[in-house]
């Protein structure tokens, strides 16, 4: 078969690569992937392990010289998502992709490429495989199932590892060297909707088109969240006049900002009603002139969609809980980093407001990358449900990787990327979570760096990978482990 990427330096590392191109290898669906790399280790006879779920850890000893130096890690994921342009009926559960390369880049025809995270598999194997490389002892751990909720770093037995540091490669930009992340839990609070029957006139509160976006990284953006500004008008019509609840519907996703929310509450003094309308505009002209920067689209209209009707709604003690929560209920960015300007430490978003028959709820998602922070964040949004008649419950709940600066390992890494590239990278950590808290929860004391090539546009059929980027990083790879 012709081999496309044969040409291209390393020669190991795209070998592997084009190998793994070739094998579907979506999440929940890795055991091909896994069996290929089992294989690997087998025929090097390199000890290995492959749990129940299907992670692989592969050993080698130390180079010559290196035998008795502190172990490394070296992590990736081996799933990749699988996503395809409309048009393409490649069955990605069963064939592998069609992979070319265009200005410099590796891509897949009308499917993403698996870059992230097949990159950090194809260099581990490259690493394993060049008996000419000085290294310390490797533990070269490859997760399964990492873009569905991190399930294999999740469950990965960390005794089978001594290494005290490590480098995921699972990061997406050459000149960044990520050392932190945020940790993270799914909060919901829910409370008994106690209807009774009255008359009046239903209004309908509609809050449209918000612009939203990625409830971790895009928290710094300061956009309106459909949910939070429905609190703020309710609360604010609520004052002054007696209206009781219907419902609030808002979001789907406890990870992305709310971009609509739509509430339903009923007055039993129809003389009330016009002056609650003037209330909610005065409030709605504010949020407009607040939000024109972030959120240019936003529409916030009240109608009056029922006349003289009998409704079941929320009684008083229930209307007020409820109204109260939402109002004051913490939401958005709660701290920023002291020691990385720019950077969000502590958040939660609001992400789902949801009414049933009997009961309401609202779904939060905490982040933090400091696990006191989160932990007391959690506890903070359970105080205020608590004070308004709400159960909590956590779910979901994944650890944070704490930056430390200018830990050994970053100072190796940046030195030996200045002596291939020139480059020193920056620094960055992210607020949304990486394998790397699971491990740096689990192995105490872990120096712990993430990395990665040039991927553009993953997780899209946009997908490509920098192909002078990955020699780099290589050589990178190369420098560093003889440095360790
Ligand atoms: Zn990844």
């Amino acid at each position: 078969m012709e081999r496309i990427l044969e040409n291209f330096e390393p020669k190991d590392v795209f070998k592997y690569f084009e190998d793994i191109c070739g094998i579907p290898h979506g999440s929940g669906n890795t055991s091909l992937i896994a069996d290929y790399i089992e294989a690997f280790a087998k025929e090097r006879n390199l000890k290995y392990v492959r749990d129940a779920l299907g992670n692989i850890v592969i050993y080698k000893d130390g180079s010559k010289g290196y035998e008795n130096h502190p172990a490394v890690i070296f992590q990736g994921h081996m799933d990749m998502v699988c996503e395809k342009d409309k048009d393409i009926s490649k069955d990605m559960e069963k064939e592998g992709l069609d992979i070319y390369v265009e200005d410099g880049f590796v891509k897949a025809k009308g499917t993403t490429l698996g870059g992230d995270d097949g990159i950090a598999v194809a260099c581990g194997l490259a690493i394993l495989a060049d008996d000419s490389l000085k290294h310390p002892p490797l533990e070269v751990v490859i997760t399964v199932d990492e873009e569905i909720g991190m399930v294999g770093a999740q469950a990965f037995d960390c005794s089978l590892l001594k290494g005290r540091l490590m480098l995921n490669a699972d990061s997406e930009n050459e000149k960044e060297l990520l050392c932190g992340c945020a940790g993270g839990a799914t909060v919901t609070v829910r409370r008994e909707f106690k209807r009774e029957k009255a008359g009046g006139d239903v209004i309908e509160i509609n809050i449209k088109g918000l612009t939203g976006g990625h409830s971790g990284c895009e928290i710094d953006r300061q956009r309106g969240n459909a949910n939070v500004l429905m609190g703020r008008i309710l609360h604010g019509i609520y004052i002054g006049h007696d209206i009781r609840l219907i419902g609030i519907d808002g979001g789907t996703k406890d990870n992305a900002i709310t971009r609509e929310c739509c509430a339903k509450i009923l007055v039993p003094d129809t003389d009330e009603v016009s002056s609650i309308i003037k209330k909610a505009g005065e409030y709605t002209a504010e949020i407009y002139n607040e939000y024109k920067v972030t959120d240019p689209d936003i529409n916030i209209n009240l109608d009056v969609s029922e006349k003289n009707v009998t409704h079941d709604i929320a009684d008083k003690d229930t209307t007020k809980d409820i109204i109260n929560m939402l109002y004051t209920v913490p939401a958005g960015i709660q701290k920023m980093s002291c020691e990385l300007p720019g950077l969000v430490q502590t958040s939660l978003n609001l992400g789902v407001s949801a009414t049933g028959d009997n009961d309401i709820k609202f779904t939060f998602l905490v982040r933090s990358s400091v696990e006191s922070e989160k932990n007391d964040l959690v506890s903070k949004v359970g105080c205020v449900a608590g004070m308004c008649g709400f159960n909590m419950t956590v779910s979901g709940d994944y650890p944070g990787w704490e930056f430390k600066s200018g830990s050994p390992l970053q100072e190796k890494y940046l030195n030996a990327c200045e002596k291939v590239t020139g480059i020193r990278p920056t620094i960055c950590t992210v607020h949304a979570g990486v394998e790397c808290g699971f491990f740096a929860k689990n192995l105490d004391g872990l120096d712990c760096i993430s990395f990665g090539p040039d991927l553009r546009d993953i997780h899209t059929s946009r997908e490509r990978m920098g192909i002078a980027s990955v020699e780099k990083m290589y050589k990178v790879i190369k420098e560093l482990l003889a440095d360790l």
